[in-house]
């Protein structure tokens, strides 16, 4: 929700061209938020949905661990003051002289869904501790991250039996229920899968530690969604059923609802317009768009909350659009976006919730438009 803080310091400086402001109190109340609520389990923050140094400062501050993606996002949350052991190498899809490169740095945590993941792991950073990804099917989920990521449980049971063989340490099991997540029971199957695979393996004489229960944690857009200590109820609950008596160790990886809600990009109208005279719809133009660090419009998934000082008149339907001359940079245009029909050229609107996976998806200067840019309050 944009704050004051947010609100003032756009009326105070006044930015050219659209802008995103993150206010790094919203970011320290869900840390919090989710620490309490959660407090056995240990937070890895999903430094892709905002790597910003002062996000990754404030995170290292309060005691944040990080999952981290890429070496430089691994040097990232070392410049922000994290020791290795508190970063994970979280994806699965690594090179193999990256690895090298994480295991020199001191990286021991990494993720894994493949025997070759395996082989490269245990080649370049020699007893580690790695865990398997599972596949989920992203039920519940706006943003689903299915398919792409994770293997079936059996081949999990190979993949970390190598691991084992191999002389790493089979750490545990991890999965993404998908982002956006918006049914607290959505990591209940996940969760029965994994405590079967914990069985297996012990049987096998291979004892697992931990579960990654990965990110999925929402932010609130246009719907209301559950809060941070329904999820953990949902997830307590799951992890009792499933594992008895004998809970895993636990870590969350949110990105989203670490800070989704703690920022708001500032937008201007650039054209409003219509096709046909007898047309319904009006085409609105933003000079943001699919390039200016709003990808999460693609498919429509993400509806951001878009508000404006007319939002007390009258609504009609609009298709919105984005400045640059690609057909593809249109936000929404299958469902209509309800906006005030007195919205004209010049008008000023807050795109609200826009604090995850904004920045980075910024096309660096596509038909000559600059990057998006940012300031942290
Ligand atoms: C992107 C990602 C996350 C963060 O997901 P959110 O839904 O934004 O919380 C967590 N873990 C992994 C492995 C990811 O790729």
């Amino acid at each position: 929700m944009a704050t004051q803080r947010m609100i003032d310091f756009l009326a105070d400086r006044r930015p050219e061209g659209p802008c995103l402001v993150v206010d790094l109190e919203v970011i320290r109340d869900n840390y919090l938020r989710f620490a309490r609520a959660m407090p056995a389990t240990r937070i890895f923050y999903a430094v892709k949905a905002n790597p910003a140094p002062e996000v990754l400062s404030l995170l290292a501050n309060l005691g944040s661990c990080f999952d981290t993606a890429s070496v430089p996002e691994i040097e990232m949350a070392l410049t922000a003051g994290a020791t290795p052991d508190r970063i994970s190498f979280g994806n699965t899809i690594k090179k193999e002289r990256d690895v090298a490169r994480a295991h020199q740095l001191g990286v021991s945590l990494y993720a894994v869904d493949s025997i070759e993941e395996v082989e490269k792991v245990a080649r370049a950073a020699p007893g580690s501790r790695v865990f398997c990804r599972i596949l989920t099917d992203g039920a519940g989920a706006d943003w689903p991250l299915s398919r792409k990521f994770g293997c079936s449980p059996a081949m999990a049971l190979d993949v970390l039996t190598l691991a084992h063989k191999l002389g790493l340490r089979a750490y545990g099991v991890s999965f993404h229920v998908g982002s956006q997540q918006t049914k607290t029971d959505g990591w209940d199957s996940a969760l029965a899968q994994s405590a079967d695979i914990f069985r297996t393996l012990s049987d096998r004489g291979i004892t697992l530690s931990m579960v990654n229960l990965g990110g999925g944690f929402p932010t609130r857009y246009l719907k209301e969604v559950p809060g941070v200590p329904a999820y953990a109820q949902g997830i307590e609950q799951a992890l009792a059923k499933h594992f008895g008596n004998a809970i895993p160790e636990t870590i969350i990886e949110p990105g989203r609802g670490m800070v989704g809600n703690a920022g708001v990009i500032k937008a201007e109208v650039v054209l409003v317009s219509k096709k046909h005279v007898e047309d319904k719809a009006r085409w609105v133009y933003l000079d943001i768009g699919k390039f200016g660090g709003l990808a999460e419009t693609m498919e429509e998934a993400i509806r951001y909350p878009i508000l404006s000082a007319r939002d007390d008149d009258q609504v009609g339907p609009c298709i919105i659009a984005g400045p640059t001359c690609d057909s593809a940079d249109v936000l929404y245009e299958k469902t209509p976006y309800e906006l005030p029909l007195s919205l004209t050229v010049g008008d000023e609107v807050l795109i609200d919730n826009t604090g995850a996976y904004t920045t980075t998806y910024s096309a660096i200067a596509f038909n000559g438009f600059p990057p998006l840019a940012t300031y942290i309050i």
